[in-house]
C-alpha cells in the first residue's frame, strides 16, 4: 500500500471517529441576527405551486419532508386551508442538476430576498427541474433535498462538516448517503431559533 492511500486511510477513519462522535449537531448556523419569518411556524399552511403539482416524486418528497419537520414542537405545517403560508414549493428550470434547490424570501410585501436581510414572511423552495427530471435522483435523497431546503426557509444556514456537525443542514457533497433525514440536533435547531 501506498504511503499516500495509508494516509488517506487514516484521514477517512478520523472522519468517522468525529462524525459518529459527537452524533448530533454541535451548534446550528443561523442567518445574521436570527432573523425570522414573522409570524413563526405554527399553524401556517406550505402551499405546492403549480409548477410542482405535476411531479408525483416531488409531491411524496414534500409530504415526508413537512412530516418530518413537523416533529418539531414550533413547526406545524398543514397542507391548505385560509391560514398565511410558510413555504411555497416550486419548481425551477434555473436551478441547476448540482445545485439542487434554492430558497428565497419574501418581506411581507412581496419582496425576494436571496439571503434575508430583514424579517421574513414566507419562503419559497425552489426544486432543480432537471433535478426532479432524473430517473436516477433516489427518492430519499430527493427528500432530504427538500427537508434541507425547508431548514433554509426556517432560518437555518449550513452546518459544516469540517468542525463536526452533523445534520440535515450540511451541504449536498457532505449529507449525500449518509444524513438523508431531519435529526433531534435539527429539530431544537428550530425550536430554538423560535421564542
Ligand atoms: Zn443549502
Amino acid at each position: 500500500m501506498k504511503k499516500r492511500t495509508i494516509s488517506l486511510l487514516l484521514t477517512l477513519a478520523m472522519t468517522v471517529v468525529i462524525f459518529t462522535g459527537l452524533g448530533g449537531n454541535a451548534e446550528a448556523n443561523y442567518y445574521p441576527n436570527n432573523y425570522k419569518n414573522i409570524f413563526g411556524l405554527n399553524n401556517r399552511q406550505y402551499v405546492i405551486g403549480a409548477s410542482a403539482s405535476s411531479y408525483p416524486r416531488y409531491l411524496t418528497a414534500i409530504s415526508t419532508a413537512v412530516n418530518a419537520w413537523n416533529a418539531a414542537s414550533k413547526v406545524q405545517l398543514y397542507a391548505s386551508g385560509s391560514g398565511s403560508s410558510a413555504v411555497v414549493f416550486s419548481v425551477s428550470s434555473l436551478v441547476s442538476l448540482s445545485e439542487r434547490g434554492q430558497t428565497i424570501f419574501y418581506t411581507i410585501d412581496g419582496s425576494p430576498m436571496t439571503t434575508p436581510t430583514s424579517s421574513w414572511s414566507y419562503a419559497e423552495v425552489r426544486i432543480s427541474q432537471a433535478l426532479l427530471n432524473s430517473m436516477t435522483e433516489p427518492a430519499t435523497e430527493l427528500a432530504a433535498t427538500v427537508m434541507h431546503e425547508m431548514g433554509h426557509a426556517f432560518g437555518l444556514t449550513h452546518a459544516v462538516a469540517s468542525i463536526g456537525q452533523v445534520s440535515i443542514m450540511l451541504p449536498y457533497a457532505d449529507r449525500r448517503g449518509y444524513v438523508t433525514t431531519v435529526l433531534d440536533g435539527d429539530l431544537d435547531d428550530v425550536d430554538n431559533l423560535y421564542p
